[in-house]
């Protein structure tokens, strides 16, 4: 039985069901020793999914959770003092948390921050962050069709997701600023959700694995990922066994999202990685496996994670949480208040 932490879940909105035992299920029907749960503001504010994510923590205290800065002031100039990014980091990592999720490098995000992901509030963020070996997770960049409408999927247009109207930055230049974080901060530990959406072009992933030491990707659909890698079979399968140490698991399943779904993908990854059947992942095609050694499965599938943040989750600080509460109460919805309120009662 392979020992598996789901490095990248989302509570991505209040629901009508319990958040707490909907991941319950997930965990206890694939065996899961962890997960780490990553904020997302597109249905809430990034104070409101912190809150979230850390009741989560304090009812299921073996998950890790990544906390997202909220961006009081867009474009980023003029972050309140004692609210900075740096300061905001401060607090979460105080309150308990593990490390930090951005979502800024999304076409969407990005353009609401003034498309600069190398601006200087956030290259102080960076920099602290490479000072402490925190971990750092990024959303970064789309499936470059979405910026083509001829070859965007239909699900994508429906989202909003298309990035044709000339006010979103280019796939290259949100990409070039990502390295230039790795430039500037060689030994940030940054981990690019999404495989970076560099599937058809993986030498440039090599490239920047032997140049930053903490730089890895993780292994979440984007579906054409594993199109690429069915195509590529060769070339992948000795790409997987010589960068094990920088490619890590995770669904990127979201409460309220479909329960089925992750554990659907969860067996075609295990399957992928750990042996040599075939499995049916986003094409009609087959995807072979790969047929790893254990150490080299164990690497992606938890160890990888383990090492860049850590062997236990760290335990909240329920004192410094009801404080960040009270702090950042003013960017919480009447909805949000509703449903924190006997949340706190209960947990705090
Ligand atoms: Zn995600």
């Amino acid at each position: 039985m392979n020992k598996i932490i789901d490095s990248h879940m989302h509570i991505s909105k209040w629901g009508d069901t319990d958040f707490i035992s909907f991941f319950d299920d997930y965990r206890n029907k694939e065996n899961i020793h962890a997960i780490n749960l990553c904020a997302i503001p597109f249905k809430m504010s990034n104070v409101s999914n912190n809150i979230m994510l850390g009741f989560y923590k304090l009812a299921r205290p073996n998950t890790y959770v990544h906390g997202g800065i909220e961006l009081i002031n867009v474009p980023i100039d003029n972050m309140p003092k004692g609210m900075t990014a740096v300061d905001q980091y401060k607090e979460l990592m105080e309150i308990g948390f593990d490390g930090i999720k951005m979502l800024e490098g999304k076409p969407t995000e990005h353009k609401r921050i003034g498309k600069n992901l190398n601006h200087p509030s956030l290259n102080a963020l960076y920099k602290e962050m490479e000072k402490d070996g925190t971990h750092l997770l990024m959303h970064v960049n789309d499936p470059d069709e979405f910026w083509d409408l001829k070859r965007a999927p239909e699900w994508a247009i429906n989202c909003g997701w298309t990035y044709t109207d000339g006010t979103y930055s280019s796939y290259e230049e949100i990409h070039n600023q990502t390295v230039k974080i790795l430039e500037d901060y060689p030994n940030l530990s940054l981990t690019v959700a999404h495989f970076f959406f560099c599937s058809k072009e993986p030498d440039i992933l090599e490239r920047l694995f032997s140049l930053y030491p903490n730089f890895c990707v993780d292994l979440t659909p984007g579906g054409e990922m594993y199109v690429e890698f069915e195509k590529n079979y060769d070339y992948y399968k000795s790409f997987f066994n010589k960068y094990s140490n920088r490619l890590i698991f995770g669904t990127d399943c979201s409460y309220l999202g479909d329960e089925e779904y992750a554990s659907w993908l969860f067996n075609v990854v295990t399957t992928f990685l750990g042996t040599d059947k075939s499995v049916i992942s986003f094409d009609d095609k087959e995807l072979k496996g790969l047929g790893m050694t254990q150490d080299k499965t164990d690497n992606i599938l938890f160890a990888n994670f383990e090492r860049r943040v850590g062997k236990e989750p760290k335990p909240m600080d329920k004192k410094k949480f009801k404080a960040y509460i009270e702090k950042y109460s003013f960017a919480l919805t009447d909805e949000d208040i509703k449903n924190i309120t006997p949340l706190m009662e209960k947990y705090l």
